[in-house]
């Protein structure tokens, strides 16, 4: 073992040994470690080459050249994995991204949420029937007993096993509608949140300012609102990839802990290294977001500032149906673009949850979705997600903001 091997792995494991919350309580641990070996052999689904050309990219949008669009599934689901839902999600991807490098005139760094993304963070250990609650494909089952809510080691070998399938997917998909001059390449993103999960395709990559950990399991990794614990496992873990990395920030983040989030994981100033995914809900986006993003300006360190603006917005319905509305989502962002405007720095980018399949799950939208709509095609496992005319929608009033 090299010497750079050796202190990783040092690294590693003490950033592992940290508390890490939302993490699946697996019934026998020993074959957790077995499958976490197992996982360990497979070829990694991105290579270093491509994370390195993703982040070249980024550092662009960090400059203020580009624009980065990010968008899937909440939760994928085995079930749901095909390759016509893929395909779907992949075209309204880029038929968004093809529209805002038109309008705009720049470049469009397009992400998806896919080939990864089946852990779910929870509000609440149990539902409402006082079941384990559903943690995504990747630990247990939705289907609602205690039988199949219990967490199962082997699902992170099935998920993986998709997540091979969805980035052929992704290798193979060429748009109708063509990506704009100078983009080449698609990229893949998910959650790292569960931890056996993303420990186990990790190698030494010794091309950065200081030797770090590449991830093959994707291309870009975020760590969510309920696993950012500044001291946790979560953070430690994400400080020691080469990959670039995201950070949601909800609406009780002070401009104190925003920059004390960026010295720990942008400790070498690399423009674009970390994306600050702000999550703040549209009525609280303008209050919240300028001192954050000045005290972050001031401190010398060029990230990217992202809205994710589903997130800060979801609410049950009347009649009992998690969803959002589209008149927030494009309040929060109008919201986003004000404030950055206002200050003079980059609205860098747009983290959204949609699919290209003609769901019910967000209420309102030129088509006129009303509440009353939404159990006729809710699908979603988890979060509600826009679906393809409200995304195409969407990326026009962004356009519509970014061109102004
Ligand atoms: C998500 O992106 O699906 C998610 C759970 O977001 P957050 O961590 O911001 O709540
Ligand atoms: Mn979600």
């Amino acid at each position: 073992m090299s010497r750079a091997h050796r202190l990783l792995a040092g690294e590693l494991a003490a950033a592992l040994a940290r508390p890490a919350a939302q993490q699946p309580d697996w019934p026998d641990p020993e074959r957790a470690r077995a499958v976490v070996a197992s996982l360990s052999r497979a070829a990694p689904l991105v290579t270093p080459a491509e994370t390195a050309r993703l982040a070249d990219r980024l550092a662009a949008v960090a400059r203020g050249e580009a624009f980065l669009l990010q968008g899937g599934d909440c939760a994928e689901a085995f079930a749901e994995n095909t390759e016509a839902h893929q395909r779907a999600n992949l075209t309204v991807l880029a038929d968004m991204a093809a529209l805002l490098a038109r309008r705009t005139g720049r470049p469009v760094v397009e992400v998806a949420r896919m080939a990864g993304q089946y852990a779910k963070p929870r509000s609440r250990p149990l539902d409402a029937r006082g079941l384990p609650v559903y943690r995504g494909d990747l630990v247990n089952s939705i289907e609602p007993t205690p039988a199949a809510r219990t967490p199962d080691p082997a699902r992170m070998l099935r998920a993986r096993a998709d997540a091979a399938r969805a980035m052929a997917v992704v290798r193979d998909f060429r748009p109708g509608t063509r990506p704009p001059p100078g983009e080449s390449g698609r990229y893949v993103s998910h959650e790292a949140l569960v931890l056996d999960y993303e420990r186990s395709s990790l190698r030494v990559d010794t091309s950065g300012p200081e030797p770090r950990l590449a991830s093959g399991l994707g291309h870009f990794l975020w760590i969510g609102e309920r696993t950012r614990d500044p001291d946790g496992a979560h953070i430690a873990f994400a400080a020691l990839l080469a990959n670039p990395i995201g950070l949601k920030i909800g609406p009780r983040t002070t401009p104190e802990q925003a920059v004390d989030y960026v010295r720990r994981l942008d400790p070498h100033g690399e423009p674009g290294r970390l994306t600050l995914i702000s999550r703040m809900g549209h009525t609280r986006i303008r209050a919240v977001l300028p001192a954050i993003v000045e005290k972050v300006t001031a401190s010398g360190h060029q990230v990217i500032w992202q809205c994710d603006p589903m997130h800060g917005n979801t609410y049950t319905a009347a009649n009992g149906y998690k969803t959002r509305e589209v008149r927030h989502v494009l309040d929060e962002i109008a919201g986003f673009f004000a404030v950055h405007r206002r200050l003079g720095t980059h609205p860098g980018g747009l983290h959204v949850e949609l699919t290209g399949d003609d769901v019910t799950e967000c209420v309102g939208g030129a088509g006129g979705l009303t509440a009353a709509d939404l159990p006729a095609r809710y699908r979603t496992a988890c979060d509600p997600r826009l679906n393809a005319e409200q995304s195409r929608e969407l990326a026009t009033a962004v356009a519509d903001l970014a061109a102004a």
